[in-house]
């Protein structure tokens, strides 16, 4: 547990039961929130270290997703089990999933493969505890204080950052790429709704707020927020002009990958062979090409009206 910011304290969630993968954040206050539970493999773990922090059944009252993939929602059932108090917010298109998730957790297997048990499924959460939270939603914490959520598509359609107003602390989930390993930052675009320019319409958004601190999910904070952001910039305007360069010269998915490992080559983006090496175990690498096939597929389909 590290303090990142007055009140805002990082939880390992530990994917695959290895730290330094995915993070969650206690937030305190009269009103206590919970952001980014993890994977529903690690649930035990998480609510141990919530009740280590002193927090009874009864003093949760906020589970705050970022975006509802596994690694960041899958322990949401559980945890909401264990802190009946406790709401849960999540953008408005991942409601009906946390309320019956057999479908995100069945379209979530097909892409991890091999590695899906890792992260696990998901237990459903009673509807009446899911509020969906449309752009500039705000959770409070009692005693005057708020989170407030933007909507930051780009890594996933619902994906939203969660605002601390009080300490300038963006809490970025996937939006500006992952640190791994100790290593620089590098995209996460992975199926199945990657959209790159919507990605860097929420880097600038979250750039304008002027954060004091911006935090990653994977893996903590980025060091200086106006230089990670424009790191995290630049690195998908890259990766989707050479994404869309594969696509149209027809290479499909393997063409992607060429002009990526061309144009932005993984080892010398994050700079050291471990962080490398985790990318490539955890194969968040090897599934930014499958995102990036589908993303390249839309964004370059004529319009629907084009003769
Ligand atoms: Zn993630």
């Amino acid at each position: 547990m590290t303090e990142i910011a007055d009140g805002i304290t990082l939880i390992d969630t530990l994917l695959g039961g290895v730290p330094g993968r995915t993070t969650g954040y206690l937030v305190t206050g009269d009103r206590p929130a919970f952001v980014d539970p993890g994977p529903q493999t690690s649930a035990e773990h998480v609510v141990t270290a919530l009740r280590g922090a002193g927090l009874g059944p009864d003093d949760l009252a906020w589970i705050v997703l970022t975006h509802i993939h596994l690694d960041h929602c899958g322990g949401a059932g559980e945890l909401a089990a264990a802190f009946p108090g406790a709401t849960v917010v999540v953008h408005e298109r991942g409601v009906r999933h946390m309320v019956d998730p057999a479908r995100l957790v069945s379209a979530s297997h097909v892409v991890y493969a091999e590695h899906a048990p890792m992260y696990g499924g998901m237990s459903p959460v009673p509807e009446a505890r899911v509020v969906a939270a449309p752009d500039g939603f705000r959770v409070d914490l009692g005693g005057g204080r708020a989170l407030e959520m933007i909507a930051t598509p780009g890594h996933a359609r619902h994906h939203m950052s969660v605002l601390d107003p009080a300490t300038g602390t963006v809490i970025a989930g996937d939006a500006v790429g992952a640190h791994l390993a100790g290593g620089g930052l590098y995209p996460t675009v992975p199926p199945a709704d990657v959209d790159i320019p919507a990605g860097r319409a929420s880097l600038a958004r979250i750039r304008d707020w002027s954060p004091t601190v911006v935090s990653a999910s994977h893996f903590g904070p980025v060091g200086d927020p106006q230089a990670a952001i424009a790191v995290a910039d630049e690195q998908l305007a890259v990766m989707g002009e050479a994404a869309l360069r594969g696509w149209l010269a027809g290479g499909g998915r393997d063409a992607i990958e060429r002009e990526i490992e061309r144009s932005l080559p993984l080892e010398r983006a994050v700079g050291s062979p471990e962080s490398a090496e985790e990318w490539r175990r955890l194969a968040w690498y090897q599934n930014n090409f499958d995102g990036l096939a589908r993303w390249a597929e839309s964004a370059s389909a004529p319009p629907p009206d084009a003769a």
